[in-house]
């Protein structure tokens, strides 16, 4: 992982400045990909693709922040660099029921807009069970209210005449508990790419999902996900992030490397 400048950016709203960190290049040696289809990549780290500004308050598209300029983190102190660039502080993304303050107001500006602001609101509520048992001592909270609404919205934005989003239909009828639907999803299921998935031995096949402990399972409501599942699931992530995150991020940014097999 090669990191680049510091890339300044202003909120749309108020102007105010904050930064972010750029990738000259990156890898996904030992990234792990999670059943609702973010990828958590240590030697790809990438910013939110919405910001709640630390000077309003409210939320934006980093797509949509005016790039200032750039700024070499390790540059040399004798550098002129302007003081209010020095002096922003990194981006943050929003909290869970910030995500869904964000969805009531005009963030969701557009159908697929909306849909991608779902799937985020989703996998922040989930970051809490990334990597963690929750069995051991009973705290996996019951699903909010906001976060089932959501879920229920983001299924109907889903399109059923496509298998990806199929996919991810299924896992958000798992997770709203909707066990019975989400196999009923799995199994209209007919590509080759997608049937090895689902039906061979693994942890999202059709078998597994059938059964209702899965949910609950380790105490977890998010499944990790191994190599040959996580280059289908991979595909919800870009069609997610890469509309949604500034092109500068993009470029030049390279994403060879490896998705690990299933953690033990
Ligand atoms: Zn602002």
């Amino acid at each position: 992982m090669l990191p680049g400048p510091d890339q300044i950016v202003a909120c749309p709203h108020c102007h105010g400045l904050a930064k972010y960190r750029t990738l000259v290049s990156g890898n996904t040696f030992g990234a792990q990909v999670w059943s609702d289809g973010k990828q958590v990549a240590p030697m790809l780290p990438r910013p939110p693709a919405i910001v709640r500004c630390r000077h309003c308050a409210e939320c934006y598209w980093l797509y949509d922040a005016k790039e200032i300029g750039t700024q070499e983190p390790w540059g040399r102190e004798d550098d002129p660099v302007d003081p209010a660039w020095k002096n922003a502080e990194y981006i943050e993304e929003p909290t869970e029921a910030e995500y869904y303050s964000a969805l009531e107001g005009n963030l969701a500006s557009d159908r697929e807009r909306e849909r991608s602001l779902r799937v985020l609101a989703w996998w922040r509520r989930n970051d809490a069970f990334r990597g963690r048992s929750h069995a051991a001592d009973g705290a996996v909270p019951e699903a909010s209210e906001p976060f089932k609404s959501n879920l229920r919205a983001l299924a109907e934005l889903l399109d059923a005449g496509d298998e990806n989003d199929l996919v991810m239909k299924a896992e958000v009828l798992r997770e709203l508990g909707e066990f019975e639907a989400a196999a009923g999803v799995l199994h209209r299921i007919a590509s080759r790419e997608y049937r090895d998935v689902v039906h061979q031995p693994g942890p999202l096949t059709v078998s597994r999902w059938e059964d209702k402990r899965v949910g609950r399972g380790d105490g977890s409501p998010l499944l990790p996900i191994c190599r040959m599942e996580a280059q289908l699931w991979m595909q919800r992530w870009d069609a997610v992030c890469f509309r949604s995150w500034p092109r500068s991020l993009i470029r030049g940014a390279a994403m060879d490397g490896d998705i690990p097999s299933r953690p033990s």
